[in-house]
């Protein structure tokens, strides 16, 4: 089915940059540099940079960025990790990897986590806390790093929803000891594949990932290689990296632009009931959102669904099932009613750089619609 608005435009996107993204890969591939070579260094040099952090370092997935970050800050077997429910599954799964315990907390209405929950879920074995800067808005990072400070526990970010997103002017990712960020092609920089990064200042966890992405290897004071730790293959690829870099030049640009479509959605959508719009842009001084997604809470979401299929705009139902309610993860026993009730009313309208405003308009005249029904 074609939409005439659909939910993703990966291809409108690449014809928009087709040449200077296909003389970057012509380049790499003609160099023969695909691994761990001058695109990558380039890369973690212009996003350390992008974002004011001492140090970037590319990794494969947002997954293992989140992954590394644990272990590089001690977290293991007999510690909790304090993160939200509502997210994606691997701000959660990331913890379990480590072999340590999740303790999962409640959002606030604005989707990210409610600090005061935070401070009753530490106990004598958190070791961390992994705040989710969810749909493009960043957390309280002032009330949670208190909390942190208090209870001396490290801050590992998961960022990767929202790249650029700031609060209080420092961006998301540059408050805790790492922050992870992923580059799915969904998300506001998007890899042609999967790729992640880890953001940190501290040198001592930049090395520590550094080797947990190439199977811990260093060469030894003879020139032999020895292997530190049991790592992994996770290296951002060469190619990915100068992909990422063409791309990396536009994203404040992309930035402003899902701005303003979030403004035209705000402003079209503000008075219908039935649903509860995000934050608008700019309604709060302390919050610089990016809008990773544009998501709603709706009344009769899943008929909203289908009937903006029916009429040509494409919607995600992300995560129906809250994560501590997936069988798999074995975590119904906390209690969180709120991310229940957000699982069955959260619906994600189409929102990326390449949509245009006509496109915009029409989404929001057929949620405008549905509701008068
Ligand atoms: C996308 C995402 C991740 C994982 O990133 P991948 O690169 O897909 O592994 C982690 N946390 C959140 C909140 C995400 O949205």
């Amino acid at each position: 089915m074609t939409f005439k608005v659909p939910f993703v435009n990966y291809s409108l996107q690449y014809k928009n940059l087709e040449k200077e993204i296909d003389s970057a890969i012509k380049d790499v591939l003609s160099r023969g540099d695909l691994i761990l070579r001058e695109d990558v260094e380039r890369f973690e040099k212009g996003l350390a940079s992008f974002l004011g952090a001492k140090y970037a370092v590319g990794v494969n997935s947002g997954t293992d960025a989140l992954i590394f970050s644990l272990k590089a800050a001690g977290v293991g077997p007999g510690d909790e990790v304090i993160t939200v429910s509502h997210t994606f599954a691997a701000s959660i799964t990331c913890v379990f990897h480590v072999g340590a315990t999740p303790v999962l907390i409640e959002v606030k209405e604005d989707f990210t986590m409610d600090p005061k929950e935070v401070e009753k879920a530490v106990t004598s074995k958190t070791k961390a806390i992994l705040p989710v800067h969810y749909n493009g808005r960043t957390c309280d990072m002032e009330k949670i790093m208190d909390i942190a400070k208090k209870h001396n526990l490290a801050v590992i970010e998961d960022s990767a929803q929202s790249l650029g997103a700031k609060f209080n002017n420092k961006n998301a990712g540059t408050f805790g000891s790492a922050s992870c960020y992923s580059f799915y092609p969904a998300k506001i920089l998007g890899s042609a594949g999967d790729a992640g990064a880890v953001i940190t200042d501290d040198e001592n966890i930049a090395q520590k990932i550094r080797l947990y992405r190439n199977h811990c290897q260093r060469k030894n004071a003879e020139g032999k290689v020895e292997f530190l730790c049991f790592g992994e293959t996770s290296r951002l690829h060469n190619l990915q990296a100068a992909i990422l870099n063409v791309k990396l030049k536009y994203v404040s640009s992309w930035i402003e632009r899902r701005r303003g479509i979030a403004k035209i959605y705000q402003n079209r959508l503000a008075s219908v009931k039935g649903i509860k719009l995000p934050p608008a842009p700019d309604s709060d001084s302390k919050y610089f959102d990016v809008f990773q997604n544009y998501v709603l809470q709706a009344e009769k979401r899943d008929e909203l669904s289908s009937f903006l299929k029916e009429n040509g705009v494409e919607t995600l139902i992300k995560d129906p099932i809250a994560n501590h309610l997936q069988p798999a993860f074995n975590l119904s026993h906390f209690k969180l009613s709120f991310s229940e009730k957000l699982a069955d009313k959260v619906i994600s309208l189409p929102m990326y750089p390449e949509l245009n405003n006509e496109q915009v308009e029409y989404a929001a005249q057929k949620v405008c619609d549905f509701y008068k029904q």
